[in-house]
């Protein structure tokens, strides 16, 4: 085990990083970041911050020779500089998992072999699209590469728009998939050791707006049976990858049965609650993991509904933090993000309650009294 005290290391600099660097640092690790912004949301608290490219060299000896274990929380960051970290310290994740990730057309058909997952077709190339048949419309064209919260995507409801689509991203990789009419969505973290011990968080239910997620509710109103399906088939996930580290899956529910959509190498905007809700946070398991400490105890302690709060809020003005700091039962979580613009995780909050109904009521009443 990897004592307090030590340093640990973060590549990205952004809130999940910081979620990470709070919890590390609370149970006494030092954390040094590397993040080519002038400031990111984790290099303003972490104990030392390299600003530099992922793939910079001076900064990866660095964090190689100054910290016993290195983890990262940026979707995108080059597997390549994991795999270099990955000769001299404890990486976690792997860079083959990140990789598999960081491509959808090598996600979706990983997730295929050990899931069922939602129609869909390659398209590497524009005449790919005339082999797609009729059932894949309306769909949606998803760039295979650096695609996040809605981006790199196009709803087309036939091969003409999917043509336009695919040209006007750039005719990059894409990947078509059928519109689905999901019954709702859901996410199940989880969190798997060195070891290959493995524990699930409870499933969240998952609303998007504009394809970035708003609300997260937790326990998920889903059936108790589905919901075991769920964190089996996420283990199962992890296992197969040989994942070591904090993993999401998200679902879609359809005509009752669970549809894989993706999978995250890092823990998830859906599983923010466990921050507040939670024995132990998807954060702190990150922390665990990485300094080979046995893994924390996953339990709730009540319903939790978290809700993001995107840059979008602030259009007419701060909003107004005094009306949601007077709940006894909120937690405000912001970034530190110094410009607010649209679509742009600035923070979130977590209600938490004695039912899901209840709890739900209560944060979007919340949510609207935050408005100026
Ligand atoms: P993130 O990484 O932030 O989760 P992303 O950009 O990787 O987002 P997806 O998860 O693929 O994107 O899609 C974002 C949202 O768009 C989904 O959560 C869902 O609400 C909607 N969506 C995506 N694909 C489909 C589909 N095939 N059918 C119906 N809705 C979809
Ligand atoms: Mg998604």
């Amino acid at each position: 085990m990897i004592a307090p005290g030590a340093w640990l290391g973060l590549l990205g600099g952004g809130q999940l990083g910081r979620m990470f660097s709070m919890a590390a640092q609370s149970m006494g690790y030092r954390v040094m970041v590397v993040d080519p912004g002038e400031h990111s949301p984790a290099g303003d608290v972490a104990d030392a911050c390299i600003r530099a490219d992922y793939l910079d060299e001076a900064a990866l000896a660095r964090l190689a020779s100054e910290c016993a274990a290195v983890t990262t929380e940026f979707e995108n960051v080059p597997a390549e500089a994991l795999r270099r970290l990955a000769q001299s310290c404890f990486v976690s994740p792997a860079a083959e998992s990140v990789s598999v990730a960081q491509d959808r057309i090598r996600e979706k058909s990983f997730l295929s072999g050990v899931i069922g997952v939602g129609p869909y077709a390659v398209v590497q190339a524009e005449q790919d699209l005339s082999a797609v048949g009729a059932q894949l419309f309306p769909g949606i064209l998803k760039r295979s590469r650096f695609g996040y919260d809605g981006k790199g995507q196009m709803r087309v409801a036939d091969v003409e728009q999917a043509r336009a689509a695919f040209r006007a991203m750039g005719g990059e990789p894409c990947v078509l998939e059928r519109m689905l009419a999901f019954e709702c969505e859901v996410s199940v973290v989880v969190a798997r050791s060195d070891d290959g011990e493995c524990v699930a968080y409870p499933v969240a239910e998952n609303i998007h707006a504009g394809g970035i997620l708003d609300v997260s509710i937790v326990p998920g109103r889903i059936s108790p049976s589905l919901a075991v399906q769920a964190q089996e088939a996420t283990r199962a996930i992890a296992e197969r990858l040989g994942y070591v580290g904090v993993l999401c899956v998200e679902f879609f529910v359809v005509d009752g049965r669970l549809l894989a959509n993706e999978i995250a190498p890092r823990p998830h905007n859906s599983g923010h609650y466990s921050i507040d809700a939670c024995v132990t946070s998807q954060f702190e398991q990150q922390a665990r993991i990485l300094a080979r400490l046995p893994l924390g105890a996953t339990r709730l302690h009540c319903a939790a509904v978290m809700v993001n709060l995107l840059g979008e809020a602030w259009t007419g003005g701060e909003p107004h933090w005094d009306r949601l700091l007077a709940h006894p039962g909120a937690k405000l979580h912001l970034y530190g993000k110094r410009e607010a613009r649209r679509g742009r995780k600035m923070g979130h909050f977590t209600v938490l309650g004695a039912t899901v109904d209840e709890t739900l009521e209560q944060a979007l009443s919340l949510r609207a009294a935050l408005g100026r």
